[in-house]
């Protein structure tokens, strides 16, 4: 009788592992990058409060994206609710605090792509959205257009009540010095290759931010929001704005967003060229972002990074520079915050 006994606790706790084990497998997948710019970020060119705040704001922005991701909402609304963090912030280039033009003024670019219906909207050259991400979304959802630039663009979004600022809102001090800075570079003759070696320059130019997420419902979105290169001329437009470029998502293969040296950027069609090469070719996500980063950007003199994630929840945070400002969050909720390309 007690071998019975013991046959039958024995069976019922092999089931309840069973049981246990299935329920952990079909938990769905899901997951949260995001970026804060990439460039020549040196351990000896931070100081340890900048090196804090930094993985204080990647670390608020993010559990914004995860926790809704977690509560069973959309990829679409994570990129766009962490990426306002982000554009609130006066440490990124993207929203307040983004880097000054030429002429001294603001021109905002960013854009958004929904990778289950492949819709996609941007905006560039903006000087009034408080959050140009989401004028990017509006574009996607509320015209027939992908992409708006300049004075119609501003008005567009007014139209469509996001919110409006003036130009002086985004301004800080930081990067007015540095606009200074890179104004005293090119009267040197520096060329752009040459200051694209300055830390300094480099450094006061990044911070471009990103996101892209994986819902529960295993749709794939990705965002990129910018400010551009300090001392951009005659509205000069980056990657940060362009589908397949600085941003792209298709449930069939990953979310990305780029940042880096915009003009490379659009030359090796980075956000779709790491798409395609998982589409076409059956690479991993790691293996195309690195293919691209370090075959194609690289190859061409370009410097940059990405952060991607595929359908099944595996991220890429790919970089030919000494950092990338990053965080990722899984499904477990385990989080990683990285800025130097060697942690
Ligand atoms: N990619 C951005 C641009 O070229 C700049 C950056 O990411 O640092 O406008």
């Amino acid at each position: 009788m007690k071998k019975i006994y013991y046959l039958f606790a024995l069976l019922l706790l092999t089931g309840c592992k069973e049981s246990a084990e299935i329920k952990e497998d079909s938990a769905p997948t899901f997951g949260i990058v995001i970026h804060g710019g990439a460039g020549t970020l040196l351990r000896s060119e931070m100081t340890a409060e900048m090196d804090a705040a930094y993985r204080k704001i990647l670390t608020q922005a993010i559990q914004v994206g995860y926790s809704i991701l977690k509560q069973g909402g959309t990829s679409q609304e994570a990129v766009e609710k962490t990426i306002h963090v982000m554009e609130d912030s006066p440490l990124f280039n993207a929203g307040k605090g983004a880097v000054l033009t030429a002429d001294e003024t603001i021109e905002l670019d960013a854009s958004f792509m929904n990778g289950e219906t492949l819709d996609a909207g941007a905006i560039a050259g903006v000087k009034h959205v408080k959050n140009p991400i989401s004028a990017a979304i509006a574009v996607m959802e509320k015209s027939p257009h992908v992409m708006l630039s300049g004075a119609g663009a501003d008005q567009f979004a007014q139209l469509h009540g996001l919110e409006w600022v003036p130009s002086e809102y985004f301004f800080t001090e930081r990067r007015i010095n540095s606009l200074k800075r890179v104004k005293e570079a090119e009267l040197n003759r520096q060329s752009l290759i040459e200051q694209s070696k300055d830390p300094f320059i480099v450094q006061q130019r990044m911070g471009t931010v990103g996101c892209v997420a994986l819902d529960q419902h295993g749709n794939l979105a990705a965002g990129t929001s910018t400010g551009g290169m300090t001392n951009k001329k005659w509205n000069r437009i980056g990657d940060a704005p362009i589908i397949g470029a600085g941003t792209y998502a298709n449930n069939a293969t990953c979310a990305i967003s780029a940042t880096g040296w915009g003009e490379f950027f659009i030359r090796s069609v980075v956000a779709h060229d790491i798409s395609a090469l998982m589409e076409y070719k059956g690479l991993g996500i790691e293996q195309a972002a690195y293919q691209v980063i370090h075959e194609k950007v690289g190859a061409l003199g370009g410097d940059g990074g990405i952060i991607g994630i595929d359908s099944k929840g595996n991220i890429a945070m790919e970089m030919n520079t000494t950092g990338m400002y990053r965080a990722h969050i899984n499904s477990q909720g385990e989080l990683t915050v990285k800025i130097y390309k060697d942690e």
